[in-house]
């Protein structure tokens, strides 16, 4: 089979890595550039963006932020999977909340801003702790602006003023006092099987991923029937094909979808060895209409981020159940350099490796870590 992935990052990266036992052959599009290239090296192929798509059998994005000039062109061979109202709903939070009210799925209470002065019946009908998000753009956290209280309303809208919120507007979400954020990743095949993952818990810090755990702990059926509830309704609302994520608050009972991204994720990592066939494989097995492959969890897993450093010790290498994913960056703060993949029979197998761990690693890059472990070692 041979793949186009529109993306040249990691998750291209990954998802190549992945079907190479399959016999995959896969090429990547640099859509800064509108060239092709090599997932791997991320090198200039000699072939044009149309002869690329020509010669694949199936057409997929690592990312969301795709232009749309290229979407259409991709869209246009029948080939794109998801498809591209998939794709720009996960690309585009004023779609994505359209979508989720139609579903009738629990999301976080939330006003579309368009003109400024708007901020005003936001914190009137939303209270005054809340969170602005861009509708375009944002990505770990980016595109994000906190409100805590609305005596700094003027000073926020000071630093709105120059957007245009006509073209691109914003998102003001109530601030949810979640209990925990969770999330879930399936893959939904050309003939319409599903298969999920189990649940992951998340711990974000500033707004960005840095540990999952999957199995989530002290997860019950209500809620796993909660978030497939969700999976279901939007993977049909878009006949979807691939892996697709979403992400959930958990507040009590009950989950509140936070958002979709339609493509591989982040708090899917662990699978690499933390399940018979991973996120990456499953998305490439789908495109290509193979059947699915075992998702269930082998025992207990944690993926931790490795973000915006460089000088942690390769010596982690000598740990056992322990895997190191790196992406291949130069560094610069805030960025995705890789992940280390833990694995374990319990809870506590995890919070011990974590604690290891921590000592190979520059620990004021991995806010979160430590703090896991402690918890995860009460829970077994
Ligand atoms: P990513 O690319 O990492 O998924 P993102 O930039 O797309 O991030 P969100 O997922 O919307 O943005 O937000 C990032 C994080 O900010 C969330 O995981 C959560 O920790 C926090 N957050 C976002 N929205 C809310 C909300 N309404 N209430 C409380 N916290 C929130
Ligand atoms: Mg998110």
């Amino acid at each position: 089979m041979n793949v186009l992935i529109y993306g040249s990052g990691q998750l291209a990266q990954m998802m190549y890595l992945s079907a190479v036992p399959l016999g995959f052959k896969v090429q990547a599009v640099d859509v800064a550039n509108h060239t092709v290239v090599d997932p791997i090296s991320k090198m200039k192929l000699d072939i044009s963006i149309e002869q690329a798509i020509d010669r694949a059998d199936a057409l997929s994005v690592e990312f969301e932020h795709v232009p749309e000039d290229l979407l259409e062109q991709a869209q246009s061979s029948g080939k794109l999977y998801p498809s591209m109202e998939a794709i720009l709903t996960g690309a585009d939070r004023v779609r994505e909340k359209n979508v989720l009210e139609k579903l009738q799925i629990n999301n976080s209470k939330h006003l579309i801003i368009t003109d400024i002065e708007q901020l005003d019946d936001a914190v009137a009908q939303l209270g005054e702790k809340l969170i602005i998000k861009a509708s375009r753009d944002g990505y770990d956290g980016y595109g994000q602006w906190r409100l805590a209280s609305k005596d700094d309303l003027p000073s926020l809208k000071q630093q709105l003023a120059d957007l245009d919120l006509v073209q691109v507007p914003l998102i003001a979400e109530q601030m949810v006092p979640f209990d925990r954020e969770l999330s879930l990743v399936g893959a939904r095949g050309l003939h319409g099987e599903v298969k999920f993952y189990p649940l992951a818990e998340n711990l974000h810090h500033e707004g960005q991923l840095h540990v999952s755990v999957a199995p989530a702990p002290e997860i019950d059926n209500a809620l796993i029937e909660q978030a497939h509830s969700a999976f279901t309704k939007l993977a049909d609302e878009f006949d979807y094909v691939g892996v697709l994520a979403v992400e959930f608050f958990q507040v009590g009972k009950q989950l509140l979808v936070n958002e979709i991204a339609p493509r591989v994720h982040n708090s899917g990592h662990w699978s690499m060895q933390g399940t018979d066939c991973s996120q990456f494989e499953n998305h490439m097995r789908a495109i290509t209409g193979l059947p699915l492959g075992n998702t269930q969890a082998y025992g207990k897993s944690a993926m931790i981020n490795i973000i915006g450093c460089d000088d942690y010790s390769t010596d982690l290498l000598s740990l056992d159940h322990c895997n190191l994913h790196l992406y291949g960056k130069t560094v610069r703060a805030k960025r995705k350099m890789g992940h280390i993949n833990l694995t374990g029979n319990t809870y506590a197998d995890l919070a011990e490796l974590m604690t290891t761990l921590a000592k190979y690693l520059p620990v004021e890059h991995f806010p979160k870590l430590l703090g896991e472990a402690d918890k995860l070692a009460k829970i077994d």
